[in-house]
């Protein structure tokens, strides 16, 4: 009786998916690439909604609680709707500095870290811009990272999860070099940004900001605002648009400098042609290239 239980207990086991929660469909796209069907997957954010502000439903509690694994992207971009989906989700494996709590922005060297932190002037960016993901080339640490987390958490899969890791980051490398060769002959070309999403993306290729529409991250901008940045982006090409801020005063500043209007997704799901991390940034170059 007592080998058939441990039989049975073994085979629950080893059949037992590991069960992951992440914020924001890119993380979920490199779990879904290393773990494949040893994974449980839930993906809290839509890629259609801000990422600042996604709204927390009962839903998500439901999933954390039973969850063995919290991916986050970090850096304050939780920060206002996580805290309260973590504490009513009364799991102790996912909290913070437990070993199912992951939060990727500790492996990124973080831009535009402010002097003082504070978010007294509604400064959405308190710990430096969290939108790393946008460059490509911080992928790879980043789904290194999630593979190492999910072996440990799940040794009888490790083998499996270091394949299909392997695999994913030679498909990504060659994608890398094409996503290059595309964007470095933008190097120079002048933009404006609704907010400061892109910042890493344009870092990386060399492209230069004049401004953002939105005065500080998170705050809309004002009339008077807009004259004054009407004003010192002369000569910018591009005004880029994220999918779920309004589109009016950016249509606006397009046309009175002359520039042109490029709405980019920031993240899988936020249109509809981009369907994982590979077809992000392939719509990303296409549409700064059309
Ligand atoms: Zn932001």
């Amino acid at each position: 009786m007592k080998a058939l239980i441990f039989i049975l207990l073994l085979l629950s086991f080893s059949f037992a998916q590991l069960k992951v929660v992440v914020t924001y469909p890119w993380i979920g796209e490199l779990v879904r690439e290393i773990g494949k069907d040893k994974v449980n997957l839930h993906v809290i954010a839509k890629g259609t909604e801000d990422p600042h502000f996604v709204v927390p439903k009962p839903s998500h509690i439901a999933k954390m609680r039973n969850a063995d694994l919290l991916i986050i992207q970090g850096a304050s971009l939780e920060i206002g709707f996580l805290p309260p989906l973590l504490q009513q989700s009364n799991n102790p494996r996912i909290q913070p500095g437990r070993q199912g709590f992951l939060d990727l922005s500790q492996f990124v060297e973080l831009i535009e870290k402010p002097q003082r932190v504070s978010r007294e002037m509604g400064d959405v960016h308190p710990e430096g811009n969290p939108h790393y993901n946008l460059d490509p080339h911080n992928i790879p640490v980043l789904a290194k990272a999630i593979a190492e987390r999910m072996c440990q958490l799940d040794l009888s899969n490790c083998s499996l999860y270091k394949t299909n890791l392997e695999d994913f980051l030679q498909r990504f490398k060659n994608k890398l070099k094409e996503w290059d060769e595309s964007l470095e002959k933008l190097k120079g070309i002048k933009v404006v940004q609704y907010h400061k999403l892109y910042d890493y993306l344009l870092q990386r290729y060399g492209l230069v900001s004049l401004g953002t529409i939105e005065p500080l991250p998170g705050i809309p901008p004002t009339a008077k605002y807009v004259e004054e940045l009407i004003k010192k982006a002369q000569g910018v090409r591009f005004v880029l648009q994220d999918v779920y801020h309004e589109k009016r005063t950016s249509q606006y500043v397009a046309q009175r400098l002359g520039a042109k209007l490029v709405v980019l997704p920031h993240d899988v799901g936020a249109v509809s042609e981009v369907k994982d991390l590979f077809s992000l940034f392939d719509e990303i170059v296409q549409r700064l290239n059309q």
